[in-house]
């Protein structure tokens, strides 16, 4: 529905034709801070969900050059960027994001580490805005890892200005936050250039420092980038590889080719080839990569590493490929299987869910060697080396779901990571038994939320994520909005839940959505005010659990003891000796219902039932079983 729907006229008409749609901040069930109302007021967004007319967003060019001597780790940049303004608003700062001050001396962080790790900043050579040359320690302040910079000139709507900057830095020595150098010859390179903060039509200029635990914002932008690093080194960076005939050895640059059409994984770099030292021509290369409508460009860097590669179609009706790659080392357990394992992702996430065919050329995984965890970048991610297979194929299905979250949808997730990590830790949850059979996603992401249940640390997700830190942080943003999501699918049903969520995506994709959005979205495509089910989830201080008892007349009642709905599950056992499972789905809890009875086959008589708890995050398992 459009904006005039907004009408106040007509507003009564549509209620009664259509009462679950919710065109105001009195009737959305859910709290809508005065703020937002009047975004909501204005042509921005709509009420029900959509971008408005009015939406806008902001975006630059940037064309990049770096050098990066693994001898040194010294890492030297220049360029331009060419930012547009497509803003009503007239702006006399530009805010720049200098991610690598994060290792300065003297800053605040999420956590410390000791001075040796510290370096003095970002090194800025040159900055000049629209030709005019600023002295970098005057044009603007530097606080934590912003730059805010006094434009000469303010840059009014609808117009662009150009900046040209020069800088360096080191990368850090032993720390490796998302990035760095993590053994010899395997360095991942991102957070490494001048970065224009988004400026919105919620905030303005977002001023979120990068103190660690915050993750994503990000503009869409068009990247030009030269690599230059010495030879034998490969780049695999975000967007397309220009130039990689004229510097890969002719017959890796042919196994490539290969591969890239290929439906069988193509060793395109073997031990052959790095005993052989013979990757790429002689000397310094100057590797070319270009992407475009995407929010940030990273690359790796890696020398005797071996590359993977394999072709995915992703899209049935034309035949687009994805190419699915990854480097490694030959002792990094599991990997040999990763390119099949990232054929296997893309292709759940393409046909299953989200369903949505993988919106990028490639995706390319780096194997940073540590024992676990990962990060994802357009295009890239860089994982750890999980003993097993079950967690490797688990670590992979999450990065590479980030594609969605928070890139193909510019997630804000310095300010709601549940509506990124939350769908990265939901989508590996179908997963499949022929990895390994004895893994249940559900359980082990239980084990993550588990550490703040009952307590006060267990955080409504609508806290923006920046205020909250350490592992109430990671408890709530993956684990507890793995759950809502879980409780969500079950309340509408498969077919109704994933049509809700493709309408998401197909509204907000390469845009900026909050989570009003999300709500509001869902609740248009459900025909139904679902603010019953997210008050408790994403609002309220709330925990999970559900408890079982006879009652007055000797039925059995399932109890919402604690406020989180989720499905139910109940085991029953007759007397007679046979046995029933009964489901629900979340919808049984419409509306705040607290008690719900358990149809059961009343022929029979009940020895016993049980709440099966595997697929919630049941706190109190001690009310889960009645006997009668
Ligand atoms: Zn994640």
């Amino acid at each position: 529905m459009g904006k005039i729907m907004c009408n106040k006229i007509i507003l009564p008409l549509i209620i009664i034709f259509f009462s679950t749609t919710y065109l105001s901040a009195q009737n959305t069930g859910i709290y809508v801070p005065p703020q937002f109302q009047k975004i909501y007021n204005g042509d921005t967004r709509t009420w029900d969900g959509k971008p408005g007319p009015g939406y806008w967003q902001n975006s630059s060019d940037y064309t990049l050059k770096v050098k990066l001597d693994p001898g040194t780790n010294l890492v030297s940049g220049e360029g331009s960027i060419i930012y547009y303004n497509n803003s009503p608003d007239t702006l006399g700062n530009i805010v720049l994001r200098l991610y690598q001050d994060f290792y300065k001396r003297g800053i605040a962080r999420d956590w410390g580490w000791r001075d040796t790790d510290l370096h003095n900043g970002t090194n800025i050579e040159k900055l000049t805005i629209n030709d005019q040359e600023l002295d970098p320690d005057t044009a603007g302040d530097r606080t934590y890892t912003n730059f805010i910079v006094k434009l000469p000139e303010s840059l009014p709507p609808k117009s662009d200005l150009k900046i040209e900057m020069k800088w360096s830095f080191t990368l850090p020595d032993t720390i490796t936050v998302r990035m760095g150098k993590y053994r010899e010859g395997g360095i991942m390179v991102s957070y490494w250039y001048p970065q224009v903060a988004v400026y919105d039509d919620v905030d303005g200029w977002d001023r979120t420092e990068y103190t660690g635990s915050v993750e994503f914002y990000n503009d869409f932008n068009n990247y030009d980038v030269e690599i230059t690093v010495p030879e034998n080194y490969l780049i695999r960076g975000t967007g397309e590889m220009l130039n990689g005939k004229e510097i890969l050895d002719e017959e890796i640059y042919n196994r490539y080719l290969l591969a890239l059409k290929s439906d069988e994984v193509v060793r395109i770099i073997t031990p052959d080839d790095l005993e052989k030292e013979n990757i790429t021509k002689e000397g310094w290369n100057t590797w070319k990569y270009k992407a475009k409508n995407v929010s940030d460009f990273t690359f790796a860097c890696v020398k005797d590493y071996l590359w993977d590669g394999i072709g995915v179609v992703v899209d049935s009706m034309t035949g687009r490929r994805t190419f699915a790659d990854v480097l490694y080392r030959k002792d990094d357990k599991n990997y040999n299987e990763g390119a099949e394992f990232s054929k296997m992702v893309v292709e759940l996430l393409s046909y299953h869910l989200p369903g949505v065919s993988f919106p990028y050329s490639h995706i390319t995984s780096f194997c940073n060697g540590r024992r676990g965890g990962g990060m994802e970048s357009p295009m890239m991610t860089d994982d750890g080396a999980p003993e097993r297979r079950s967690g490797t194929f688990e670590l992979l299905f999450h990065e590479i779901a980030h594609t969605y979250f928070p890139f193909y949808m510019g997630i804000n997730e310095r300010k709601y990571g549940w509506m990124d990590e939350g769908w990265a830790t939901f989508f590996p949850k179908d997963f499949p038994p022929q990895i390994d059979s004895s893994y249940n996603h559900y359980v082990s992401t239980y084990w993550r939320y588990r550490p703040v249940q009952g307590e006060e640390n267990d955080l409504p997700l609508m806290i923006p994520s920046r205020f909250i830190k350490g592992y109430s942080l990671t408890a709530t943003i993956y684990g507890r909005a793995f759950f809502a999501y879980v409780s969500l699918q079950s309340l509408l049903g498969d077919a109704l839940f994933k049509k809700a969520l493709s309408e998401f995506i197909n509204r907000w994709h390469g845009k900026h959505p909050l989570p009003y959005d999300f709500f509001f979205t869902f609740n248009d495509v459900a025909k139904e005010d679902l603010s019953w089910f997210w008050n408790p989830w994403f609002y309220d201080f709330s925990y999970c659990d559900l408890g079982l008892e006879k009652n007055d007349v000797g039925k059995l009642v399932v109890k919402l003891i604690g406020t989180q709905p989720v499905p139910v599950e109940v085991s029953i056992s007759y007397v007679d000796g046979t046995k029933d499972t009964v489901t629900e789905s979340t919808g049984i809890w419409r509306y705040g219902n607290r008690k719900f009875v358990v149809p059961v086959n009343d022929q029979k008589k009940i020895l016993s039932a049980k709440i099966i708890t595997d697929k919630i995050p049941d706190y109190d398992p001690s009310n889960n079983k009645v006997v009668f």
